[in-house]
């Protein structure tokens, strides 16, 4: 077995991650870096986030064996680590647990997060109303008018929702904004980042806290499987489902791991939010080095993906590096793919998946049926579909 120990104490993984932020922030990441040493170390931290994920959110979520899928398909067998029944839909509930307990332990009163289609925001939002913290949501003015639904929702559970008029109005610039925030208020307040990205230490903790999926299949798969999987496949936007699941099954050799970005209109259109499928050159961006979609001139370019959550220009560090290391694989699939599945396990297994989780599940139905039947795919099914009723219907030309 492979020993894993990344980052470095300065947050590398190989040319990847470190802290490329602004003087100012360097003592809040130090205290932050401090803090969730102590944090990691210490047993009633762990054992309380433990009870918090078991009673709040719901955890361990189940591996289901979707067996008509796979009937249908006819090969390899499709398992699906069932995220999606979180408390809140998703898997970002389970990073936001963590960092609020690290919030509270470090007396911090206020909390702050951006957010694109606004599920992180209202993760965030449902957390701070849970540990009563003061709450402020930065988001693109774009994406405010696109997602009225989850601004409403953050609003109902007491979040202040700052709209975000620089730039392209949408992510990139909420997060911007968010880290201005930050610099301002230091003192008083927590920066909650949604993705494993983000200065050092914020790729490794956002990490370890999302780990508790793949910890959970590293015991789940050997009761109710007999033996680990051969493949595990998770869609990746800034990388957060991803790397919670594959960590713990880096020093398992034998399991590939593969990550799917999105391949929007297609990577040869450009329209598309795939930096590591598109072996897009390194930069930096929001305080880590990582592989970005720029131009020749280095300038973020604008990106597409039906489904919001993967619509990021970035990738979280560790993939980068995973990526150059060889040891996880990444492909693409595109808004029509992405579809497909999402109809596909709607009516072969009743599940409405997220929009960002069909695009794994669609790539596992690509190489099933080329695989024998005794092959195990393990999906991380990292979000239900509830919020894409409307995306979904107007791609069919339906208005509802
Ligand atoms: C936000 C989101 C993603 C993408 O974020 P990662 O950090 O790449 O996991 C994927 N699936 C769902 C359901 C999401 O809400």
């Amino acid at each position: 077995m492979q020993t894993y120990n990344l980052p470095d104490e300065g947050g590398h993984f190989g040319t990847y991650g470190g802290v490329f932020v602004a003087e100012t922030l360097i003592a809040a990441l130090d205290e932050l870096k401090a803090a969730y040493r102590a944090a990691k170390d210490d047993p009633e931290f762990q054992a309380e986030f433990m009870c918090e994920l078991k009673h709040y959110v719901g955890r361990p979520s189940p591996i289901y064996h979707a067996r008509r899928l796979s009937e249908k398909l006819g090969g390899a067998q499709i398992l699906l680590k069932r995220e999606d029944l979180n408390h809140t839909g998703a898997h970002k509930v389970n990073n936001c647990v963590g960092q609020a307990l690290l919030a509270r332990r470090m007396k911090k009163p206020r909390v702050i997060a951006e957010t694109g289609a606004g599920q992180h925001g209202v993760a965030t939002a449902t957390i701070a109303a849970r540990y009563g913290f003061e709450c402020v949501v930065y988001m693109g003015l774009e994406d405010i008018r696109r997602q009225t639904a989850n601004v409403y929702r953050m609003k109902l559970l007491g979040a202040a929702v700052v709209p975000v008029e620089s730039g392209s109005k949408t992510l990139k610039d909420a997060m911007n904004e968010a880290l201005r925030d930050w610099v301002t208020n230091v003192s008083n307040t927590f920066y909650i980042i949604g993705t494993v990205a983000g200065p050092h230490p914020y790729p490794m903790l956002v990490r370890d806290f999302q780990t508790v999926i793949g910890k959970e299949c590293l015991t789940q798969m050997p009761e109710a499987f007999g033996r680990q999987p051969d493949c595990v496949i998770a869609c990746v936007g800034g990388g957060s489902n991803a790397m919670g699941i594959f960590h713990p099954y880096i020093p398992h050799e034998n399991v590939r791991l593969i990550g799917v970005e999105a391949a929007g209109e297609g990577i040869a259109s450009g329209r598309h939010c795939a930096p590591l499928t598109a072996n897009a050159k390194p930069g930096v961006l929001h305080g880590n080095r990582t592989r970005l979609m720029q131009d020749a001139d280095g300038q973020i370019v604008e990106t597409h993906s039906i489904s919001a959550g993967l619509d990021y220009p970035g990738v979280g560090p560790e993939h980068a590096w995973l990526k150059d290391s060889g040891r996880a694989e990444y492909v693409a699939i595109t808004d029509d793919e992405a579809l497909g599945a999402f109809h596909g396990l709607c009516r072969q297994e009743g599940i409405i998946p997220a929009l960002e989780s069909a695009h794994a599940v669609a790539y596992a139905m690509k190489i099933a049926p080329t695989l024998p039947k005794n092959q195990l795919l393990l999906i991380n099914l990292s979000g239900r579909g509830d919020k894409d009723m409307h995306t979904v219907a107007e791609a069919s030309g339906i208005l509802l």
